[in-house]
């Protein structure tokens, strides 16, 4: 069956809907998007997701292209025509179509807006969260300002064609020494009591099941360390994890061949997977 996405205003069969060929989304990557996560046909975050996407088009002073409530209002829709139970919405948003000029275009430019959901049932109980993922490291070889969420993902796409060469599942980027982040998630370590993650900036994504996670982490008086670490201090470390709205908490049993604690998935990661689904259900909409 066809799915039904969002296209400017409309719903449509995905084979109906079209982009202009001068978007500047397909042109220079002009673009950012958000990706919330529905378990049992309910919206995960989305107001983190929405804020996120407010900050992204603010950074670069792009045009909102509907009001907040609409957006939610176009998310539960497309959940409701697609049947979708346990699965991923994905949200882009670009400055729209010009004529082909690095400058911006006119203000009064209207953005695309498109709108997109996959079905993945039985999303919470992937069965990596049961045996862990295993990563390599690869240098962070990607643009300035990762704390914006722009649809430039060629590079995290090489670092994933990487991990699959290595017969890895994903790649932990490293900068000046120091691991910044997963190709699509945010990067963990868990050494006796303290759960250690880089700190916010420009050189990561801001991630919203990040902001969600060291608050469970920081009620459940856990040590907290927003700060960043080495491949070694991580081989080195008690249990390994990232998260991301599509994965949740995910367990990381070895790096770069070398076996995280006794290679299996942590209780510390275990109990924040645990905490992290549980809440966000209870709070979903
Ligand atoms: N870092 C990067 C580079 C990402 O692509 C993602 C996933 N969008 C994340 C972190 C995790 O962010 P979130 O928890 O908001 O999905």
């Amino acid at each position: 069956m066809s799915r039904t996405v969002y296209v400017n205003g409309d719903y449509l069969p995905e084979e109906e809907a079209k982009v202009s060929v001068f978007d500047r989304g397909f042109l220079f990557a002009d673009g950012v998007y958000e990706v919330t996560s529905v378990l049992g046909g309910r919206l995960i975050d989305f107001e983190g997701h929405a804020r996120r996407l407010q900050r992204s088009l603010a950074e670069l002073e792009m045009k909102a292209p509907v009001e907040a409530n609409e957006l939610l209002e176009i998310h539960r829709e497309l959940v409701t025509r697609n049947g979708i139970e346990d699965g991923l919405i994905y949200l882009q948003v670009t400055r729209g179509a010009a004529d082909r000029d690095f400058a911006y275009p006119a203000a009064d430019t209207e953005p695309t807006l498109v709108l997109f959901t996959q079905a993945k049932p039985g999303l919470a109980d992937s069965p990596a969260a049961k045996t862990g993922i295993k990563v390599i490291s690869i240098p962070d070889r990607r643009w300035g300002r990762r704390d914006i969420k722009t649809v430039q993902l060629l590079y995290p796409s090489m670092g994933k064609m990487m991990a699959k060469a290595a017969g890895c599942d994903d790649a932990w980027m490293v900068e000046d020494g120091q691991v910044t982040e997963g190709t699509s998630n945010n990067a963990y370590i868990v050494k006796g009591n303290a759960i250690i993650t880089r700190h916010l900036g420009t050189e990561i994504l801001h991630g919203i099941t990040r902001a969600a996670v060291l608050r469970f982490a920081r009620e459940a008086q856990m040590q907290v360390e927003e700060r960043p670490f080495t491949i070694e201090e991580a081989q080195g470390a008690d249990e390994a994890f990232i998260t991301s709205a599509s994965a949740f908490v995910m367990p990381v049993v070895e790096i770069d061949g070398t076996a995280i604690g006794d290679g299996r998935p942590g209780t510390v990661t275990a109990r924040l997977r645990e905490v992290y689904l549980d809440e966000m259900r209870k709070a979903a909409i």
